[in-house]
């Protein structure tokens, strides 16, 4: 075994844990878990664990389906709704092999993140990230279905006592905290019952390992609390959304800030620029994945400080791209404020890196900064400054991605055919249905 390895075996012994699950999402960006008993934990690390993944959405047909798990020994952690003295469960996070090529499975999201940190390294970086995932938290019904009840009265920053779900939020704090996580702020949110809760950046993978895990602790800690915690981007109309705003930067081997230049006005190096650029560039194709439901579109909406326009800025929060104020060198970041927290993490971080990537291998030329605000823009000032929108649905953002070669070939074939299949399904399910809206409206009317 290796020396990680070893550990992981001595805490499974000292931690009394009995259940170890092996974790890996699916396309959708939904964990799945494998649940083996910790006496499972050699041969799991020594040979993987064999599953059958044809039961798995958007996995593998019936005939292809012998997959096998590969735990991740840095990923293990305690569940800390599961751990008591005598007994606690555990996590792994697992690559998915391809058990007839012994090949990383081509449909396994995290091998697609995997690929585009390795297109990095090959031009000599490592891509950090830290996102900001928004959530709300709602109140439970009598029957335990969650409703779209509120149970504090808090605004932006609002301090207890106003902020009742302050409680909840320390104890989901205390659970991520328990897991590894670290935490670099939390506060509620502008909108009655949202949330959201920062963690210090980390490399690319480990951060989408830890948004889905995020996303898990968070419901599973709510729900003790008789609370329902929803990723959902916009459970309510005309209020904030929940974005999941993403910062990145790239650094060299030898652990500097690529994107740091301290002679630049926005201290914004070449590098940053033309990543930034590659984003701009491929934004339309990309918002299918960071932003996968046909409620992301509802966020997506001028006047919520959630982005629509394809710009960046150093100021202003309507631009899809922000350079947030970095104190020091290590800290120059940009800011992708279009994804939201229902997208699949490894996906939309691999969408972004392709596309940021690209942007420096093509030497491509970034805007200038746009400094006002664009949601005031009309359409003859938005053509003057040559600034196109965002796909406004589902049904646009595939189209952008079908005709998006660079975004497309981040996914890989056999993601990319998966996905577009489900999400144009989503899509024309959506379209065939008559919305409460569409009730209120002309019911009486017509
Ligand atoms: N909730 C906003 C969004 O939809 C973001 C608010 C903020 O700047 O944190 O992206
Ligand atoms: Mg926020
Ligand atoms: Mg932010």
């Amino acid at each position: 075994f290796s020396a990680e390895e070893e550990a992981v075996l001595e805490q499974i012994e000292e931690e009394n844990v009995d259940f170890l699950r092996l974790q890996f999402t699916d396309i959708l960006g939904t964990v799945k878990n494998v649940s083996v008993p910790a006496s499972q934990a050699e041969k799991a690390f020594e040979e993987g664990i064999y599953f059958d993944g044809s039961s798995i959405d958007g996995f593998v047909r019936i005939q292809e389906s012998d997959m096998r798990l590969d735990p991740d020994p840095t990923t293990f952690a305690i569940l800390p709704w599961r751990n008591t003295d005598e007994s606690a469960a555990a996590r792994l996070i697992c690559d998915v092999i391809n058990t007839s090529t012994d090949e990383p499975f081509s449909g396994d999201p995290r091998g697609v993140l995997k690929r585009a940190i390795e297109r990095a390294e090959e031009l000599g970086y490592t891509v950090n990230a830290a996102p900001e995932p928004e959530f709300f938290l709602f109140e439970e019904d009598e029957d335990g279905y969650a409703t779209t009840e509120t149970s504090d009265a808090g605004g932006y920053f609002d301090l207890a006592p106003k902020d009742l779900a302050s409680d909840v939020r320390k104890d989901i704090i205390f659970g991520l905290e328990s897991m590894g996580f670290d935490i670099e702020a939390s506060h509620h949110e502008v909108a009655e019952g949202q949330h959201e809760i920062n963690f210090e950046y980390d490399d690319a993978l480990s951060t989408a390992d830890n948004v889905a895990t995020f996303r898990s602790v968070v419901r599973a800690i709510a729900a003790e609390h008789g609370q329902h915690a929803t990723f959902m981007p916009k459970p309510i109309p005309r209020i904030n959304g929940s974005g999941m705003h993403t910062h990145l930067s790239l650094f060299t081997e030898d652990g500097e800030n690529a994107f740091h230049d301290d002679d630049d006005e926005f201290n914004l190096s070449e590098t940053a620029k033309q990543f930034t650029a590659g984003i701009l560039e491929h934004a339309p194709a990309i918002t299918a994945v960071t932003n996968p439901t046909v409620n992301s579109y509802k966020r997506l909406v001028p006047g919520y400080e959630a982005p629509v326009y394809v710009a960046w800025s150093d100021r202003n929060r309507s631009a899809l791209i922000r350079k947030p104020a970095a104190r020091v060198p290590a800290a120059s970041r940009i800011e992708a404020r279009f994804p939201d927290p229902s997208c699949n993490p490894y996906l939309a971080f691999a969408t972004l890196i392709h596309a940021g990537l690209e942007g420096i291998e093509q030497d491509l030329d970034c805007p200038d900064p746009i400094r006002e605000n664009i949601y005031e823009f009309d359409e003859a000032k938005r053509e003057e400054y040559g600034i196109e929108t965002l796909p406004t649905n589902l049904g646009e953002a595939v189209d952008a991605l079908e005709e998006d070669e660079v975004v497309a070939s981040a996914l890989g074939e056999h993601v990319y055919e998966k996905f577009t299949e489900a999400k144009r399904a989503e899509f024309k399910d959506y379209l065939v249905d008559v919305s409460q809206w569409e009730i209120d409206r002309y019911l009486e009317k017509y």
